[in-house]
């Protein structure tokens, strides 16, 4: 099931019709009270927790309801009020090795603790959804920093927890999206240089972990401009899903509706005003963006 948010946080589902993907709006099927705003939709983290019990009226109320084309509809984040974002580091080998380069040129020299595996936090307030612009801060552009693009898949968690065993990982997954982990590179501290308004745009929809399996075996690519910059198969994944939610459950407890970036895919590299991103997952479907510049009043 794919599971949108979209116009004022209505709840969608997203049905393949005649004319391509259509919407269905689901949200009166709730069996809690919606709320629009964003800082109190306790409904959606209810949703991510309880999809279960809720999933067979949402089923039938996409069944039933009325559908409107996809592309009629303003999609929004599928994550509302996040109690954090977890991302992975170093998560593919080839990316690793690039970042040696990278490092080089924009540290000038190499750190070795950012080349190990590891778990760091996005600032929830980085999300924007599908269609959105990522906005180049000013004083990042003044000071001549490379600003890159990290595409990558995204797991949504359901039931949360802590000390969650891989063997049961995927228990605590309601499903994935795509994500860009957008990245300054200098030697600011890593949070802060992921943590910029836009820096997490996340979409289009999630598709639920019944149609994707376990996270491995999806193509993810990403274009600029129409050149393909980023290409790779989530089995190149050094740590997989299972084991980043356990992993970084063993840190903190995760809570419903939290997203966790998988890690960046070898390819990362700078972004500029105009270009616009275009990424696509198999099996769960494709973000646009595009970039550009703050401009100082
Ligand atoms: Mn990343």
């Amino acid at each position: 099931m794919r599971l949108a948010v979209f116009d004022a946080n209505r709840l969608g589902i997203v049905v393949s019709g005649g004319s391509g993907d259509e919407i269905v709006d689901v949200t009166e099927a709730l069996p809690w009270a919606h709320d629009p705003d964003p800082l109190t939709a306790g409904w959606w983290r209810a949703l991510c927790r309880d999809f279960a019990h809720a999933r067979p009226a949402l089923e039938r109320a996409a069944a039933q309801g009325p559908r409107r084309p996809a592309a009629d509809v303003v999609l929004r984040t599928p994550a509302l009020g996040p109690s954090k974002i977890v991302a992975a580091a170093s998560n593919y080998r080839e990316h690793v090795t690039e970042m040696h380069g990278v490092q080089e040129r924009t540290l000038g020299r190499v750190e070795s603790w950012m080349m190990e595996f590891d778990v760091f936090l996005k600032a929830p307030s980085s999300l924007v959804g599908p269609g959105a612009e990522v906005v180049l801060p000013a004083a990042v552009v003044a000071a001549g920093h490379e600003v890159h693009h990290e595409s990558e898949l995204v797991v949504v968690i359901g039931a949360g927890g802590r000390d969650i065993p891989p063997d049961s990982a995927l228990d605590h997954v309601l499903g994935f999206t795509a994500g860009l982990d957008i990245t300054v590179r200098s030697p600011a501290d890593r949070s802060r240089r992921k943590s910029y308004d836009s820096f997490s745009p996340v979409g289009p929809w999630i598709v639920t972990r019944d149609e994707v399996g376990d996270g491995s075996g999806l193509d993810i690519r990403l274009t600029c401009g129409g050149e393909v910059r980023q290409a790779v198969s989530t089995d190149e994944l050094i740590v997989s899903v299972p084991r980043i939610v356990a992993y970084a459950s063993s840190v903190m407890t995760l809570l419903p509706g939290d997203l966790i970036f998988t890690g960046a895919p070898p390819g990362v590299g700078p972004i500029a005003a105009g270009e616009k991103l275009d990424m696509t997952v198999s099996r769960i479907g494709n973000l646009t963006v595009t970039v550009t510049e703050e401009v100082v009043r």
